[in-house]
Protein backbone atom coordinates (compact mmCIF):
# COMPACT_ATOMS: atom_id res chain seq x y z
CA UNK A 1 0.00 0.00 0.00
CA UNK A 2 1.23 3.39 -0.61
CA UNK A 3 2.99 5.64 2.16
CA UNK A 4 0.51 8.85 2.89
CA UNK A 5 1.88 11.95 3.68
CA UNK A 6 0.59 15.85 4.71
CA UNK A 7 3.06 17.70 2.18
CA UNK A 8 5.25 15.48 -0.67
CA UNK A 9 8.25 17.56 -2.05
CA UNK A 10 9.97 16.91 -5.12
CA UNK A 11 12.94 18.17 -5.34
CA UNK A 12 15.85 18.74 -3.13
CA UNK A 13 17.44 22.12 -3.70
CA UNK A 14 17.17 25.23 -2.35
CA UNK A 15 13.20 25.65 -2.87
CA UNK A 16 12.58 22.00 -2.06
CA UNK A 17 15.47 22.28 1.43
CA UNK A 18 13.66 24.85 2.60
CA UNK A 19 9.65 24.14 1.90
CA UNK A 20 11.05 20.91 3.72
CA UNK A 21 12.38 23.06 6.52
CA UNK A 22 8.91 24.57 7.56
CA UNK A 23 6.64 22.08 6.11
CA UNK A 24 8.54 20.21 8.53
CA UNK A 25 8.30 22.76 11.43
CA UNK A 26 4.65 23.10 10.69
CA UNK A 27 4.47 19.37 12.29
CA UNK A 28 3.08 18.51 9.08
CA UNK A 29 4.35 14.82 7.82
CA UNK A 30 6.77 15.43 5.00
CA UNK A 31 8.91 13.65 2.52
CA UNK A 32 11.12 15.05 -0.05
CA UNK A 33 12.22 13.20 -2.82
CA UNK A 34 16.12 13.81 -4.22
CA UNK A 35 17.40 12.27 -7.78
CA UNK A 36 20.90 13.28 -7.06
CA UNK A 37 23.25 15.31 -4.79
CA UNK A 38 20.55 17.30 -2.21
CA UNK A 39 20.78 20.90 -2.82
CA UNK A 40 20.74 21.22 -6.36
CA UNK A 41 22.79 23.92 -8.15
CA UNK A 42 24.18 24.84 -4.66
CA UNK A 43 25.62 21.50 -4.49
CA UNK A 44 28.11 21.95 -7.94
CA UNK A 45 28.58 25.89 -6.90
CA UNK A 46 32.06 26.52 -5.31
CA UNK A 47 31.47 29.27 -3.88
CA UNK A 48 28.26 31.05 -2.64
CA UNK A 49 28.71 34.95 -2.36
CA UNK A 50 25.16 36.34 -2.67
CA UNK A 51 23.17 34.43 0.23
CA UNK A 52 22.96 37.03 2.82
CA UNK A 53 24.65 36.23 5.89
CA UNK A 54 28.08 34.82 4.84
CA UNK A 55 30.07 38.03 3.81
CA UNK A 56 33.15 35.92 2.90
CA UNK A 57 31.00 33.34 1.30
CA UNK A 58 30.47 30.04 1.28
CA UNK A 59 30.98 26.49 -0.21
CA UNK A 60 28.23 25.48 -2.23
CA UNK A 61 28.38 21.78 -1.16
CA UNK A 62 28.97 23.02 2.50
CA UNK A 63 25.98 25.21 2.62
CA UNK A 64 23.81 22.27 0.84
CA UNK A 65 24.51 20.03 3.91
CA UNK A 66 23.65 22.86 6.41
CA UNK A 67 19.99 23.26 4.82
CA UNK A 68 19.26 19.82 4.64
CA UNK A 69 20.41 18.70 8.25
CA UNK A 70 18.40 21.62 9.53
CA UNK A 71 15.53 20.57 7.36
CA UNK A 72 16.07 16.77 8.91
CA UNK A 73 15.97 17.96 12.72
CA UNK A 74 12.73 18.85 12.08
CA UNK A 75 11.48 15.52 11.06
CA UNK A 76 11.76 16.17 7.21
CA UNK A 77 11.90 12.66 5.79
CA UNK A 78 14.56 12.90 2.38
CA UNK A 79 14.44 9.43 0.00
CA UNK A 80 16.68 8.94 -2.92
CA UNK A 81 14.42 8.67 -5.90
CA UNK A 82 12.94 10.32 -8.99
CA UNK A 83 9.35 11.63 -9.55
CA UNK A 84 7.83 9.90 -12.38
CA UNK A 85 4.58 11.77 -12.56
CA UNK A 86 1.58 12.69 -10.59
CA UNK A 87 -2.06 11.65 -10.67
CA UNK A 88 -5.06 13.28 -8.78
CA UNK A 89 -7.38 11.17 -7.22
CA UNK A 90 -9.96 13.73 -5.48
CA UNK A 91 -8.11 15.06 -2.33
CA UNK A 92 -5.41 12.62 -2.83
CA UNK A 93 -2.10 13.68 -4.80
CA UNK A 94 -0.37 10.52 -5.66
CA UNK A 95 3.20 11.23 -6.81
CA UNK A 96 5.24 7.99 -9.02
CA UNK A 97 8.71 7.81 -8.02
CA UNK A 98 11.08 5.33 -9.01
CA UNK A 99 10.83 4.24 -5.46
CA UNK A 100 7.14 3.39 -5.96
CA UNK A 101 4.04 5.35 -5.41
CA UNK A 102 3.43 7.77 -2.50
CA UNK A 103 0.04 9.49 -1.48
CA UNK A 104 0.07 13.33 -0.37
CA UNK A 105 -2.62 15.99 0.77
CA UNK A 106 -0.77 18.29 -0.79
CA UNK A 107 2.73 18.52 -3.45
CA UNK A 108 5.44 21.08 -3.64
CA UNK A 109 7.40 20.44 -6.93
CA UNK A 110 10.84 22.12 -7.00
CA UNK A 111 12.14 20.18 -9.24
CA UNK A 112 14.59 22.71 -10.15
CA UNK A 113 16.73 22.77 -13.73
CA UNK A 114 19.10 20.98 -15.24
CA UNK A 115 21.89 22.60 -17.13
CA UNK A 116 21.26 23.11 -21.31
CA UNK A 117 23.60 21.33 -23.48
CA UNK A 118 25.22 22.69 -26.77
CA UNK A 119 23.91 20.19 -28.48
CA UNK A 120 26.76 20.41 -30.76
CA UNK A 121 28.83 17.73 -32.81
CA UNK A 122 31.46 16.37 -29.73
CA UNK A 123 29.25 17.39 -26.77
CA UNK A 124 27.33 14.03 -25.64
CA UNK A 125 30.71 11.90 -27.45
CA UNK A 126 32.93 13.57 -24.92
CA UNK A 127 31.00 14.66 -22.00
CA UNK A 128 33.28 13.15 -19.19
CA UNK A 129 36.20 13.28 -21.26
CA UNK A 130 36.51 16.78 -21.29
CA UNK A 131 33.36 17.92 -21.68
CA UNK A 132 31.78 19.09 -18.47
CA UNK A 133 28.43 21.28 -16.82
CA UNK A 134 30.47 21.43 -13.45
CA UNK A 135 33.42 23.45 -12.62
CA UNK A 136 33.13 22.48 -8.66
CA UNK A 137 33.14 18.80 -9.91
CA UNK A 138 36.26 18.43 -12.41
CA UNK A 139 37.49 21.79 -12.08
CA UNK A 140 41.17 19.72 -10.64
CA UNK A 141 41.40 17.80 -13.46
CA UNK A 142 42.57 20.44 -15.39
CA UNK A 143 45.62 21.86 -13.65
CA UNK A 144 47.59 23.58 -16.12
CA UNK A 145 45.77 23.04 -19.04
CA UNK A 146 43.47 25.10 -21.57
CA UNK A 147 39.66 25.55 -20.84
CA UNK A 148 36.94 26.95 -22.66
CA UNK A 149 33.73 28.08 -20.65
CA UNK A 150 30.83 28.53 -22.98
CA UNK A 151 28.18 30.86 -21.67
CA UNK A 152 28.03 34.87 -20.78
CA UNK A 153 25.74 34.54 -17.85
CA UNK A 154 26.55 34.14 -13.72
CA UNK A 155 27.72 30.35 -13.95
CA UNK A 156 29.83 31.21 -16.81
CA UNK A 157 31.60 33.49 -15.02
CA UNK A 158 31.36 32.38 -11.56
CA UNK A 159 32.96 28.55 -12.58
CA UNK A 160 35.23 30.51 -15.02
CA UNK A 161 36.40 32.45 -11.94
CA UNK A 162 36.69 28.69 -9.93
CA UNK A 163 38.14 27.17 -12.88
CA UNK A 164 41.53 30.05 -13.02
CA UNK A 165 42.62 28.26 -9.84
CA UNK A 166 43.54 25.19 -11.68
CA UNK A 167 44.00 26.09 -15.07
CA UNK A 168 46.61 27.79 -16.76
CA UNK A 169 44.46 30.01 -19.27
CA UNK A 170 40.47 30.07 -19.21
CA UNK A 171 38.72 30.89 -22.46
CA UNK A 172 35.38 32.35 -22.20
CA UNK A 173 33.23 31.94 -25.47
CA UNK A 174 30.25 34.01 -25.70
CA UNK A 175 27.93 34.59 -28.58
CA UNK A 176 27.45 38.39 -27.79
CA UNK A 177 29.70 41.45 -27.00
CA UNK A 178 28.29 41.66 -23.82
CA UNK A 179 28.04 39.58 -21.41
CA UNK A 180 24.83 38.38 -18.81
CA UNK A 181 26.52 38.49 -15.85
CA UNK A 182 26.35 40.64 -12.31
CA UNK A 183 28.66 43.19 -12.37
CA UNK A 184 31.13 42.09 -9.84
CA UNK A 185 31.12 39.19 -11.33
CA UNK A 186 32.53 41.00 -14.65
CA UNK A 187 35.17 43.36 -13.21
CA UNK A 188 36.49 40.27 -11.40
CA UNK A 189 37.08 38.74 -14.61
CA UNK A 190 37.98 41.37 -16.41
CA UNK A 191 40.80 41.39 -14.00
CA UNK A 192 41.57 38.18 -14.37
CA UNK A 193 44.85 37.40 -16.44
CA UNK A 194 44.46 33.98 -16.23
CA UNK A 195 40.68 35.03 -18.46
CA UNK A 196 40.10 35.60 -22.17
CA UNK A 197 37.60 36.26 -23.84
CA UNK A 198 36.07 35.77 -27.35
CA UNK A 199 33.05 37.60 -28.39
CA UNK A 200 30.61 37.34 -30.88
CA UNK A 201 31.51 33.46 -31.29
CA UNK A 202 29.14 30.23 -31.28
CA UNK A 203 31.04 26.86 -30.53
CA UNK A 204 30.03 24.00 -33.75
CA UNK A 205 31.78 21.39 -32.65
CA UNK A 206 33.68 20.43 -29.84
CA UNK A 207 36.92 18.22 -31.30
CA UNK A 208 38.34 14.98 -30.47
CA UNK A 209 38.93 11.60 -30.19
CA UNK A 210 39.46 9.81 -26.77
CA UNK A 211 39.22 13.33 -25.36
CA UNK A 212 38.69 17.04 -26.14
CA UNK A 213 41.53 18.80 -28.10
CA UNK A 214 39.94 22.17 -28.80
CA UNK A 215 36.44 23.10 -30.55
CA UNK A 216 35.63 24.60 -33.52
CA UNK A 217 33.62 28.04 -33.52
CA UNK A 218 32.32 30.93 -35.75
CA UNK A 219 32.26 34.74 -35.31
CA UNK A 220 28.16 35.36 -36.09
CA UNK A 221 29.22 38.74 -37.13
CA UNK A 222 32.12 38.02 -39.94
CA UNK A 223 30.61 34.18 -40.40
CA UNK A 224 34.73 33.01 -39.32
CA UNK A 225 35.39 29.91 -39.11
CA UNK A 226 38.17 28.71 -36.72
CA UNK A 227 39.60 26.07 -34.03
CA UNK A 228 40.83 26.95 -30.61
CA UNK A 229 42.87 24.34 -28.79
CA UNK A 230 41.85 23.16 -25.47
CA UNK A 231 41.70 20.42 -22.96
CA UNK A 232 38.36 21.25 -21.61
CA UNK A 233 35.35 22.41 -22.24
CA UNK A 234 32.25 23.86 -19.26
CA UNK A 235 29.11 24.60 -20.66
CA UNK A 236 27.13 27.23 -18.91
CA UNK A 237 24.24 28.21 -21.41
CA UNK A 238 21.50 28.49 -18.95
CA UNK A 239 19.20 26.10 -17.33
CA UNK A 240 16.28 23.70 -18.94
CA UNK A 241 13.35 23.64 -16.19
CA UNK A 242 12.60 20.03 -15.27
CA UNK A 243 9.28 19.44 -15.45
CA UNK A 244 8.80 16.77 -19.01
CA UNK A 245 7.03 14.17 -15.73
CA UNK A 246 4.17 16.88 -15.68
CA UNK A 247 3.75 17.33 -18.98
CA UNK A 248 -0.47 16.97 -19.68
CA UNK A 249 -1.08 17.78 -16.02
CA UNK A 250 0.18 20.96 -15.39
CA UNK A 251 0.30 24.26 -17.88
CA UNK A 252 3.97 24.99 -18.61
CA UNK A 253 5.01 27.82 -20.53
CA UNK A 254 7.33 27.71 -24.34
CA UNK A 255 10.13 27.58 -22.08
CA UNK A 256 8.90 24.42 -19.55
CA UNK A 257 8.25 26.69 -16.61
CA UNK A 258 5.57 25.62 -14.70
CA UNK A 259 2.71 28.03 -14.39
CA UNK A 260 2.12 29.51 -10.79
CA UNK A 261 1.03 32.57 -8.94
CA UNK A 262 2.66 34.86 -6.20
CA UNK A 263 1.64 32.35 -3.33
CA UNK A 264 3.11 29.36 -5.76
CA UNK A 265 0.21 27.34 -6.16
CA UNK A 266 -0.81 25.68 -9.88
CA UNK A 267 -3.51 25.16 -11.68
CA UNK A 268 -4.50 22.22 -9.66
CA UNK A 269 -5.78 22.80 -5.73
CA UNK A 270 -2.98 21.51 -3.70
CA UNK A 271 -0.35 21.66 -6.08
CA UNK A 272 2.39 23.65 -5.33
CA UNK A 273 5.68 24.93 -7.57
CA UNK A 274 8.74 26.70 -6.52
CA UNK A 275 12.00 27.82 -7.56
CA UNK A 276 13.62 27.07 -10.86
CA UNK A 277 10.86 25.25 -12.09
CA UNK A 278 8.40 27.92 -11.90
CA UNK A 279 7.58 30.53 -14.42
CA UNK A 280 9.16 34.32 -14.19
CA UNK A 281 11.17 32.90 -10.94
CA UNK A 282 14.42 34.99 -10.61
CA UNK A 283 16.80 31.56 -10.57
CA UNK A 284 18.82 33.22 -7.32
CA UNK A 285 19.51 30.83 -4.53
CA UNK A 286 18.01 32.92 -2.14
CA UNK A 287 14.35 33.85 -4.20
CA UNK A 288 14.32 29.96 -4.21
CA UNK A 289 14.75 29.71 -0.97
CA UNK A 290 11.97 32.30 -0.25
CA UNK A 291 9.59 30.66 -3.13
CA UNK A 292 10.16 27.16 -0.94
CA UNK A 293 9.06 28.77 2.24
CA UNK A 294 5.77 30.49 0.58
CA UNK A 295 4.56 27.61 -1.06
CA UNK A 296 4.96 25.59 2.34
CA UNK A 297 3.41 28.18 4.14
CA UNK A 298 0.57 27.85 1.27
CA UNK A 299 0.38 24.37 1.59
CA UNK A 300 -0.31 24.63 5.43
CA UNK A 301 -2.92 26.91 4.65
CA UNK A 302 -4.29 24.55 2.41
CA UNK A 303 -4.28 21.71 4.81
CA UNK A 304 -5.95 23.94 6.93
CA UNK A 305 -8.58 24.30 4.78
CA UNK A 306 -8.91 20.60 4.07
CA UNK A 307 -9.19 19.34 7.64
CA UNK A 308 -12.13 21.94 8.16
CA UNK A 309 -13.83 20.78 5.21
CA UNK A 310 -13.76 17.32 6.01
CA UNK A 311 -14.81 18.22 10.08
CA UNK A 312 -17.88 20.01 8.13
CA UNK A 313 -18.71 17.59 5.83
CA UNK A 314 -18.53 14.74 8.92
CA UNK A 315 -22.17 15.96 10.26
CA UNK A 316 -23.74 15.40 6.95
CA UNK A 317 -22.28 12.17 6.13
CA UNK A 318 -22.88 10.83 9.68
CA UNK A 319 -26.60 11.76 9.55
CA UNK A 320 -27.04 10.00 6.18
P1 LIG B 1 21.76 32.57 -17.91
O1 LIG B 1 21.80 33.70 -16.97
O2 LIG B 1 20.50 32.22 -18.61
O3 LIG B 1 22.90 32.84 -19.01
C1 LIG B 1 23.11 31.93 -20.05
C2 LIG B 1 24.22 32.47 -20.93
O4 LIG B 1 24.46 31.51 -21.96
C3 LIG B 1 23.86 33.78 -21.61
O5 LIG B 1 24.96 34.62 -21.65
C4 LIG B 1 23.41 33.35 -22.99
O6 LIG B 1 23.70 34.29 -23.99
C5 LIG B 1 24.24 32.11 -23.25
N1 LIG B 1 23.56 31.13 -24.08
C6 LIG B 1 22.30 30.67 -23.96
N2 LIG B 1 22.03 29.75 -24.89
C7 LIG B 1 23.15 29.64 -25.65
C8 LIG B 1 23.50 28.84 -26.75
N3 LIG B 1 22.66 27.97 -27.28
N4 LIG B 1 24.75 28.99 -27.24
C9 LIG B 1 25.61 29.86 -26.71
N5 LIG B 1 25.35 30.64 -25.65
C10 LIG B 1 24.13 30.52 -25.12
O7 LIG B 1 22.24 31.18 -17.24
P2 LIG B 1 23.24 30.88 -16.02
O8 LIG B 1 24.47 31.67 -16.11
O9 LIG B 1 23.31 29.39 -15.99
O10 LIG B 1 22.41 31.36 -14.76
C11 LIG B 1 21.10 30.85 -14.51
C12 LIG B 1 20.48 31.60 -13.34
O11 LIG B 1 21.22 31.28 -12.16
C13 LIG B 1 20.57 33.10 -13.52
O12 LIG B 1 19.41 33.68 -13.00
C14 LIG B 1 21.78 33.48 -12.72
O13 LIG B 1 21.72 34.81 -12.23
C15 LIG B 1 21.75 32.46 -11.59
N6 LIG B 1 23.12 32.24 -11.09
C16 LIG B 1 23.65 33.16 -10.28
C17 LIG B 1 24.92 33.03 -9.82
C18 LIG B 1 25.48 34.09 -8.96
O14 LIG B 1 24.74 35.01 -8.63
N7 LIG B 1 26.73 34.03 -8.60
C19 LIG B 1 25.70 31.93 -10.20
C20 LIG B 1 25.14 31.01 -11.05
C21 LIG B 1 23.86 31.19 -11.51
P3 LIG B 1 22.90 35.68 -24.09
O15 LIG B 1 23.45 36.53 -22.99
O16 LIG B 1 23.23 36.14 -25.45
O17 LIG B 1 21.46 35.33 -23.92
Amino acid sequence: MAQEYDIIIIGGGAAGLTAGLYAARARRKTILFEKAVPGGQIATTSLVENYPGFPEGIDGPDLAERMEEQAKKYGLEMVFAEAEGLTIQGARRVVHTSEGEFVGKAVIITSGAEHRKLGVPGEAELTGRGVSYCATCDAAFFKDQVVVVVGGGDAALDEGLFLTRYAAKVIVVHRRDQLRASRVLQERAFATPKMEFVWDTVVEEILGESKVGGVRVRNVKTGQGRTIAADGVFVYIGLVPQSDFLKGLLPIDGGGHLEANLWMETAIPGVFAAGDVRVNAARQLVSAAGDGCTAAIRADHYLNDLIAQEQATEPERARA
